[in-house]
């Protein structure tokens, strides 16, 4: 195992004084281990600096001795980018102690806050200030906004408000060499040359750290209407998005997808659920629309979007809530998918995109591939579909071995991918690529595409100190 000087490892911890230094083994197995347990990191140190200039000096003596670094966050991220290697020779720099709300500007609509601070307390600070932050994901309690920038994270509100790229105005980021970038501005307009920002949000902090950044908020919505509507098919969900758009001003929130075998699954495995409509229908959405004022006028919109759906025949039956307890009971059932797919067996996770228009083929061509390569697999296909992504996870079939089933991940994946390339699609709609989907990333992106990524690496981090072996291989 490579080691790291015990004088640098000194250096280290005096730029962050005790307070700032995990070494004991027990408090550090948390930032080493990733949040799926599939990967097991080993690191000397784990640094939690409170400051920017403290981030600073740590990358500049980072710099100075050839010492990796990983840049943590919540560690909730779901492709092994927030952990180290098993080598031994990467330090864990954790944001976690950089957790403050620098500033609120109402009349910007913008809030500055340090990357360490928790997505939930960032929703919690706008709501205080009578403002939206629309980011929401299920890891919103534990998940940093250094993380969500270094992710580009998406979740259910990308429909309405974009994901993390477009929720950014401005970053502070400290680079591979030490020196800090202070692109804190709060502009909606700046056409001064290249955005810089967009470089480091999605790099996986293989670019530099981030350490602050200019987020956009929103006005809060007065009025929410959620509905559950059964459709035909999967083109007919798709098809509704655009009736739900059309007639609604462009209201729509979110536009889930929900299969029927994972409805069913949830029934099954998950507490206080219930299945909102009478008969059974073999796809589902789950859609919500919001608005600035609370004049009943969005219930009207939202009756008139699945009267429509009816008459065309694309809505079977549906579900309006109406309270906020029956709205969260909706959410529930496509929140709870994923646990509930845990409890029938192994399953193979895939978290795709293609174009909105070609979801409906790219499920029914990629379920049919994948049952013809493993007979009985089930295909639970759900998610964001209002945005192109869907998370494509098919169920061992019920009979079969997990261990036997999980082992043909890899071929199961290659059938997935082959025809998210058919479609347009990228493997990796939300995740990233951390070292999971590395190596498989080259075999589906544009090879002049690969190739200015790694110049781009090169020309910031030289010395392939920051976060390596994550998004790129160094071997290429
Ligand atoms: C239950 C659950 C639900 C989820 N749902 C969604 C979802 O709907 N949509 C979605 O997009 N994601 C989702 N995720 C994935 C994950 O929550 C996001 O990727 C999140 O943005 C990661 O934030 P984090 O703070 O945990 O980052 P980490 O996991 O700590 O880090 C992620 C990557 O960013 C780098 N990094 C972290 N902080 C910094 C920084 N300050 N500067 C530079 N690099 C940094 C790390 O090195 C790593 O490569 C989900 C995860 C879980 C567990």
């Amino acid at each position: 195992m490579n080691q790291i000087a015990p004088d640098i490892l000194d250096r280290l911890r005096a730029v962050v004084g005790d307070k700032g230094v995990i070494a004991d083994p027990a408090e550090m197995r948390p930032y080493l281990t990733e949040w799926r347990d599939l990967w097991h990191g080993v690191s000397p140190l784990i640094l939690r600096p409170a400051s920017t200039e403290e981030v600073a000096e740590i990358v500049r003596l980072c710099a100075e001795t050839g010492t990796k670094l990983v840049p943590q966050g919540g560690n909730t991220s779901l492709c092994g980018g927030s952990v180290p290697f098993e080598g031994g020779d990467e330090i864990v720099l954790s944001l976690s102690r950089m957790h403050a709300v620098r500033e609120i500007d109402l009349e910007n609509d913008t809030i500055t806050v340090e990357a360490g601070c928790i997505l939930q307390d960032v929703q919690q600070a706008a709501e205080e200030a009578g403002r939206l932050f629309p980011m929401r994901i299920a890891a919103e309690g534990s998940c940093q906004i250094g993380g969500n920038l270094s992710t580009n994270a998406g979740g259910t509100a990308v429909l309405r408000y974009g994901n993390m790229r477009d929720l950014v105005l401005g970053l502070e980021v400290v680079l591979p060499d030490g020196r800090i970038w202070h692109g804190l501005r709060g502009l909606r307009k700046d056409n001064t040359g290249y955005d810089l920002k967009q470089l480091f949000i999605g790099a996986e902090g293989t670019l530099g750290i981030v350490t602050a950044a200019v987020l956009k908020l929103y006005p809060r919505p007065a009025a929410v209407e959620t509905a559950f509507m059964a459709v035909p098919d999967v083109a007919a969900a798709v098809a509704m998005l655009g009736t739900a758009k059309a007639l609604s001003g462009n209201q729509v929130t979110t536009f889930e997808l929900v299969p029927r075998l994972g409805l069913d699954m949830v029934l099954r495995h998950v507490a206080d659920t219930h299945d909102p409509l009478e008969g059974r229908h073999d796809w589902y959405v789950l859609m919500e629309l919001s608005a600035g004022r609370d004049t009943g006028a969005l219930k009207e919109t939202m009756e008139a979007i699945l009267v429509e759906g009816y008459e065309q025949g694309r809505v079977l039956d549906a579900t309006m809530a109406a309270s906020e307890a029956q709205s969260q009971a909706l959410w529930k059932l496509r929140e709870s998918m994923s646990e509930a797919q845990k409890y029938e067996g192994g399953s193979i996770k895939h978290d795709v995109s293609v174009p909105v228009s070609r979801m409906a083929a790219f499920i029914a061509e990629a379920s049919e591939y994948v049952v013809d390569l493993i007979p009985g697999t089930r295909i639970v296909a759900f998610g964001h579909i209002g945005d192109g992504n869907v998370h494509f996870n098919p169920s061992q079939p019920p009979e079969m071995d997990k261990q036997a089933f999980l082992d043909r991940w890899d071929e199961v994946g290659h059938r997935v991918y082959e025809k998210v390339r058919k479609f347009g699609g990228s493997i990796s709609a939300e995740h990233g690529l951390g070292r999971l989907k590395r190596d498989e990333i080259v075999q589906y992106k544009d090879p002049v595409e690969m190739e200015l990524m790694r110049r781009i690496k090169r020309s910031l981090d030289p010395q392939n100190i920051m976060n390596p072996g994550k998004v790129l291989n160094p071997e290429g």
